[in-house]
C-alpha cells in the first residue's frame, strides 16, 4: 500500500496532539500512514503506541539535540530526506503555525506543491479548502512533486485504526544553513486546565460586548461548565479584555469546534473567517439585528450578563 508521511506534533507532556491523530486519520484516505517523530532524544518513547493506535504502520524516529536546538529548519530537512528515501504518495502535517512553516520549507526542498489549511482530503488527492473568509469552497490537487497538505484542526474526527507502529530510527544530519536560528530559551505558558483553543470541541468567545477584562470571568465560567476553550474577538483583544493568543478570526486563530458560542460579538466578516466552519454556532447578543444571527444555528437576544450566568448555572447543575 502507498505510504503517506504524517508529521507528529506533540504537546508539552510528550503526547500526540489531537491534530496529529486527525492527520493520521485523514492520511488513511490516501494510503498507509507512517508517523514521523522529530525531537530531542527520548521523544518517541511516550508517543509511539498512541501513533500506532491511530494507524501509523511505521514510526520514523528522528531524535537529536539538533532537531530541538534550532527552529523549524532541521525538521524540514529531515522530512525532505525521508521524502527522498521513502517516496511517499503524500505528506500530511497538522496546520499549526509551525506545521505550515515546515510544509512551506518542505515544498521548496522537494520541488512539490502544497496546500494549507485543508479541511478534507479525498482518496484521489483532491483537497478541500475554505477561502475568502468562507465565501468560497475550493477543491484543489497538487500536480507537481509529492503533495504536501496541512490539515486544519477539528475538520476530521480522529478515529483509531490499530497498526504495527514499527519503530524505525532515522539518522539526523543538520546542515549549517539549518543552524542559523538557535532556540535560546523556552518559556512555558502558564498551564491551563482548559483545552487548547484550536483543538477544543467547544469554544466560548467573548467580544466587545463583554465590556471589561474582569467581566471575561462570565465567558470563562460558561467555558469551564462546558469543558471548552475561551476565545475572543479582535475588539475584545484590542480593548485589553483578553490576551491576543486567544483571538479568533482572520488575524487570529481559526477554530472549527463542534460548538461555538459567540457572546457579545457582532459577527464581522474578519471574525467569521476564523469560526464559521464550526459545526453548531450559538450567538448571544442584545441587538436582534447583529450580523452574527445570520450565521448562528441558535440565537439568544438578550443581555449577556443575564443570559450567560443563567446558562452556566443550568449547565453546572446538570
Ligand atoms: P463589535 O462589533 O463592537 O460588537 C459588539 C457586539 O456586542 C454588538 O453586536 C453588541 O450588540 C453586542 N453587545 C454589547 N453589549 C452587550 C451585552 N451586554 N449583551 C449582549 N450583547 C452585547 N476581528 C476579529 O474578531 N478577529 C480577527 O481576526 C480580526 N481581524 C481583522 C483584520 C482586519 C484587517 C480588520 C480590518 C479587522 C479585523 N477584525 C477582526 C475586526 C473586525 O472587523 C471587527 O471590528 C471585530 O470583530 C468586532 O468585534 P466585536 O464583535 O467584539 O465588537
Amino acid at each position: 500500500m502507498a505510504e503517506v508521511l504524517v508529521l507528529a506534533e506533540l504537546d508539552p507532556s510528550g503526547r500526540a496532539r489531537k491534530t496529529t491523530l486527525e492527520a493520521l486519520t485523514a492520511a488513511r484516505a490516501l494510503g498507509e500512514p507512517s508517523a514521523v517523530v522529530l525531537g530531542a532524544p527520548g521523544t518517541a518513547a511516550s508517543v509511539r503506541e498512541q501513533l500506532a493506535e491511530y494507524g501509523a504502520a511505521t514510526v520514523y524516529v528522528a531524535e537529536s539535540d539538533d532537531v530541538d536546538a534550532y527552529l523549524v529548519a532541521p525538521k524540514a530537512e529531515v522530512l525532505a530526506q525521508l521524502v527522498a528515501e521513502k517516496q511517499p504518495v503524500a505528506v500530511v502535517i497538522p496546520s499549526s503555525s509551525e506545521g505550515k512553516e515546515i510544509a512551506g520549507r518542505l515544498a521548496i526542498k522537494t520541488g512539490s506543491g502544497f496546500l494549507t489549511d485543508v479541511t478534507e482530503i479525498a482518496p484521489d488527492g483532491t483537497a478541500t479548502q475554505v477561502a475568502f473568509a468562507g465565501a468560497t469552497i475550493v477543491h484543489s490537487k497538487v500536480t507537481v512533486g509529492t503533495p504536501i497538505y496541512t490539515l486544519r484542526g477539528n475538520s476530521v474526527t480522529a478515529e483509531p485504526a490499530p497498526a504495527a507502529g514499527t519503530e524505525q530510527p532515522v539518522a539526523v544530519s543538520v546542515s549549517d544553513q539549518a543552524r542559523q536560528t538557535r532556540v535560546v530559551d523556552r518559556v512555558v505558558e502558564q498551564k491551563s486546565s482548559r483545552p487548547e483553543l484550536t483543538e477544543a470541541s467547544i469554544v466560548v468567545s467573548g467580544g466587545r460586548g463583554v465590556a471589561s477584562a474582569e467581566n471575561f470571568a462570565v465567558i470563562e465560567g460558561l467555558a469551564d461548565a462546558l469543558g471548552g476553550a475561551v476565545g475572543a474577538s479582535r475588539a475584545a483583544v484590542d480593548s485589553g479584555f483578553y490576551p491576543h493568543t486567544f483571538q479568533v478570526g482572520q488575524t487570529g486563530k481559526t477554530v472549527s469546534p463542534q460548538l461555538y458560542i459567540a457572546v457579545g460579538i457582532s459577527g464581522a466578516i474578519q471574525h467569521r473567517a476564523g469560526m464559521q466552519t464550526s459545526k453548531t454556532i450559538v450567538a448571544v447578543n442584545k441587538d436582534p439585528e447583529a450580523p452574527i444571527f445570520e450565521l448562528a444555528d441558535f440565537g439568544v437576544v438578550g443581555d449577556l450578563n443575564a443570559v450567560v450566568p443563567a446558562a452556566t448555572e443550568q449547565i453546572a447543575a446538570r
